[in-house]
């Protein structure tokens, strides 16, 4: 029988970087909050990602090529894009919307709608770590997207552009131009862009700050508890039901990541979020460690140094809850590094890592009140920039639940356009 132990204002379901950022600004807007957590706190897809703030990745995954590259790519086991082959009516419900997008009219429409979160998102994240003292090694030298094929960087003079028009600053490089700015990389680059608005983290002190300074402010953070069963009653989601004991807020925000349809079906939502499973390997630093975070482009690899430690990251694999390593995938990423960098790997392993990001098909979070729950607000879908949309999103969801006008038009990120 389940006791009811925790009453609250706003309880939230999930407790990575998501959930405890909704959690730190509703608690800053004076609600009281309970989040909980399966795990630990920041522990799942939040914890070895790499932790780029990237306003630069303003463009969606779906764009005209991409089905084609992906056909190529279905033989190839360590191919930067990779779906395994599965009966799985959702997958192919997911993968017929995204292919609806690939075309240039929706791309634009697409990056018009998330750049400016993702520049609202990077300066709340610069605001928050300023003002709650998160020590989490920010650092704002921007990223740099680098190229070893000169056709490729000739044929990507559509970037520069896409970023221009919604206006993200670019710089293009010559390849000495790129060693100069990053003597880490080795004489094969030929060219690429600095994208001087992005910064960097170390994601797992970023949200081990986050859980701090939640509970500095009378938050609870219940951790090894898992969700269960959710009950409506009236229209309301009245209680959650979370190993044996029952948990009940006046709002509740969903923030279970990629994991959110799996619970979100007890209350007929349909959530179509895929998981998009990414490696990573983390090192102790290598003598030519890069000071700038790096873009592979063409084998997707991303490169990130921090003080404390350097990763190697990226791959997007869609193979459903597949919690395996794959070595072969983890290859890839040092295969990659190898070919761009002096010294691509650190003398040390300290963790292979894989995470699930929440993908949606057009590449958007979902963000906003569910339709048919009325005390229910939804905070997923982030995808590849959930670390990225945190500080944004956890300020747009206190304002909808206590009833402020958004900092943002939030149209683009409704639930109903899911249906939910
Ligand atoms: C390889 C890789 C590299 C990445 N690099 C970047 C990057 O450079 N920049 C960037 O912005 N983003 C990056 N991302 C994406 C980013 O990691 C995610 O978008 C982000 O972590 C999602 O946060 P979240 O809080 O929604 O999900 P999660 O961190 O997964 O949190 C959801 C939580 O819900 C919990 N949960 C699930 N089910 C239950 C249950 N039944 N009961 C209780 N709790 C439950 C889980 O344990 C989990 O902790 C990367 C991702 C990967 C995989």
């Amino acid at each position: 029988m389940s006791v009811p132990v925790g009453r609250t204002d706003v309880l939230i379901l999930g407790g990575g970087v998501i959930g405890l950022a909704c959690a730190l600004y509703l608690l800053r807007a004076g609600r009281s909050v309970i989040v909980l957590e399966q795990g630990t706190a920041g522990g799942a897809t939040s914890h070895g990602n790499c932790g780029t703030i990237t306003p630069s990745h303003s463009m969606p995954l779906a764009m005209p090529g991409i089905i084609a590259q992906a056909l190529r790519w279905m033989l190839q086991p360590d191919a930067p894009l990779r779906v395994a082959p599965r009966l799985d009516p959702a997958l192919f419900a997911w993968f017929a919307q995204f292919a609806r997008l690939c075309n240039w009219s929706d791309f634009k429409r697409l990056t018009a709608a998330k750049a400016p979160l993702l520049k609202l998102s990077r300066d709340a994240l610069e605001q928050l770590i300023r003002d709650e003292r998160l020590d989490c090694e920010f650092e704002t030298l921007g990223t740099l997207t680098v190229y070893r094929d000169a056709r490729a960087f000739e044929k990507s003079a559509w970037l520069p552009r896409a970023l221009t028009e919604v206006g993200l600053p670019v710089e293009t490089l010559d390849g000495a131009d790129c060693r100069a700015r990053e003597p880490a990389l080795n004489e094969t680059i030929v060219g690429g862009y600095f994208h001087p608005l992005d910064a960097h983290l170390r994601p797992n002190l970023y949200a081990a700050e986050l859980a701090r300074a939640v509970r500095e402010k009378g938050g609870e953070i219940r951790e090894a508890t898992t969700i269960r069963d959710l009950r409506v009653e009236n229209g309301r989601l009245a209680s959650v039901s979370a190993d044996g004991a029952d948990f009940s807020g006046r709002e509740v925000v969903l923030a279970l990541g990629a994991w959110s349809p799996l619970l979100a079906r007890q209350l007929d939502l349909r959530i179509p979020i895929q998981p998009g499973k990414g490696y990573s390997i983390t090192y102790t630093r290598p003598a030519h460690c890069p000071r700038i975070p790096l873009a592979l482009k063409e084998r997707a690899v991303c490169v990130t140094g921090w003080s404390s430690g350097y990763r190697l990251g990226s791959t997007m694999e869609f193979a459903g809850y597949d919690a395996s390593l794959n070595r072969t995938r983890l290859d890839a990423l040092r295969r990659g590094a190898a070919e761009y960098l002096i010294e691509p790997e650190g003398p040390q392993i300290v963790e292979e890592w894989y995470g699930w990001r929440p993908m949606t098909h057009d590449d958007l979070p979902i963000l906003g009140r569910a339709a048919n729950v009325q005390n229910l607000t939804l905070a997923t879908g982030h995808g590849m920039l959930g670390v990225t949309m945190s500080a944004a999103t956890g300020l747009l969801i206190s304002e909808v639940i206590t009833g402020k006008a958004p900092s943002l038009d939030m149209s683009a990120f409704t639930p109903v356009r899911f249906g939910l």
